[in-house]
């Protein structure tokens, strides 16, 4: 369907979209369809948008299935193993094995490529940056192909990787760093750091900050909570190890565009969003589901994107939706509360399920070692619509982490 309004006159139409995806998908299935044991039985015959809409949707167990029965990669490859230059591995933070992923050089020219076009071109990104990585650069995709992205826009690019967050305040700071690119509880956790050392990170040179892992970007408390604590625009990126960079935060920040010249979006009936890459050829993924609960828009933007809009961003994972009183719940529209209280540092929702009820409760930890949770408990009952008991622990009882916080934790009783 075209949209009612037009967009600006560089910006390609829905239907404009359409056709370029489909002559994309087209060249890059004619070395699939030859060479990928994986999905040689999948697509066949796929030749236009109807034959595409009956495929069978690709999930996580399945490609951890297959590299499980063909050791060490899986049968997803289009090319011998000797074209591939670059090998990741999902973070295994959903306590799955982690799913390992080979790029060749031009599927890594493809992600670096939207990086740079795409993800910090809205973010107002440009060769003049000095960009700080404050992520240890291990096994897991994190900000790899970012940081490719950044190298390839010409900005001065800093590896933030085995350091302390004390370390990596001073570094930005030393190095005048006018980007910084992290998860968005890390930023804050940085933050404290620097306030416990006594540096001034918001008076430093940081005037962007782009995060990827988790939702924080797109929850307004958490994004104001940044934007405070470095006087600084802050930016949300998507992606996934598996599929590429998908999205990123509209330069009117309002919300999150997928980036359909590079992908074929679909939403499901439960709001989960189905994706296909189309240009990572040698490792691709047709109709992913990617676990991700949206609420999608193609009413004209005020940025002039013609992509596709997530409304808020992405809600959050399927896997992390959680149940209190028959009310379900996400734990970004916690995070949203909790995140107006900046004396709150980390926070866990614990879930139990006891006698057949669900049991919720809300772990914080405080900076200043004791808080007192009735506001908190208050706010959280009239945003949510029901009451979620709050626990206040010891500070440094949670886990902290620079890969993506965990905010679910289940309990079995
Ligand atoms: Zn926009």
């Amino acid at each position: 369907m075209r949209s009612e309004t037009e967009p600006s006159a560089t910006s390609p139409s829905v239907d404009e979209l359409r056709a370029l995806q489909l002559a994309k998908l087209r060249a890059g299935l004619t070395h699939v369809l030859a060479t990928n044991a994986f999905w040689r039985d999948r697509l066949h015959g796929v030749s236009g948008w109807d034959d595409f809409e009956r495929l069978p949707l690709t999930s996580k167990p399945e490609l951890l299935a297959d590299q499980a029965a063909h050791p060490p990669f899986g049968t997803n490859l289009t090319f011998p193993v000797d074209r591939y230059t670059r090998l990741h591995q999902t973070s295994g933070s959903s306590g799955d094995q982690p799913l390992r992923w080979l790029d060749t050089a031009d599927s890594w020219e493809w992600w670096t490529r939207i990086w740079a076009e795409h993800v910090y071109g809205a973010a107002g990104v440009t060769d003049a940056d000095r960009v700080f990585f404050a992520f240890s650069f291990g096994p897991f995709i994190g900000f790899w192909s970012a940081f490719g992205g950044a190298e390839r826009l010409g900005a001065l690019c800093i590896s933030g990787g085995a350091m302390t967050s004390e370390q990596r305040v001073r570094n930005m700071l030393d190095l005048g760093a006018t980007v910084l690119l992290c998860t968005p509880t890390y930023a804050l956790r940085l933050a404290d750091v620097a306030r416990e050392i006594g540096v001034n990170v918001s008076a430093a040179s940081i005037r962007t900050t782009i995060h990827a892992g988790e939702p924080g970007a797109s929850i307004p408390a958490t994004r104001a909570a940044i934007e405070a604590a470095y006087s600084a625009v802050s930016f949300d990126h998507t992606g996934m190890t598996e599929l590429g960079p998908t999205g990123y935060s509209c330069s009117a920040r309002d919300g999150v565009h997928l980036i359909e010249s590079e992908f074929i979006f679909e939403v499901a009936d439960d709001g989960e969003l189905i994706a296909t890459n189309l240009g990572r050829w040698g490792m691709p993924l047709f109709r992913y589901r990617t676990g991700d609960r949206v609420e999608v828009t193609r009413e004209p933007c005020a940025c002039g994107s013609p992509f596709l809009k997530v409304v808020g961003g992405i809600r959050g994972r399927v896997d992390d939706m959680f149940t209190v009183r028959g009310v379900n719940l996400y734990p970004s529209q916690v995070e949203d509360i909790v995140r107006r209280f900046p004396e709150v540092t980390e926070f866990v929702i614990e879930h139990r399920r006891e006698r057949r009820m669900d049991e919720v409760t809300l772990v914080l930890e405080s900076s200043r070692g004791s808080f007192a949770t009735e506001r908190l408990e208050a706010d959280l009952r009239q945003a949510l619509g029901v009451r979620l008991e709050c626990r206040v622990v010891a500070p440094g009882t949670l886990p902290k982490t620079e890969f993506k916080a965990s905010r679910v934790r289940r309990v079995s009783t």
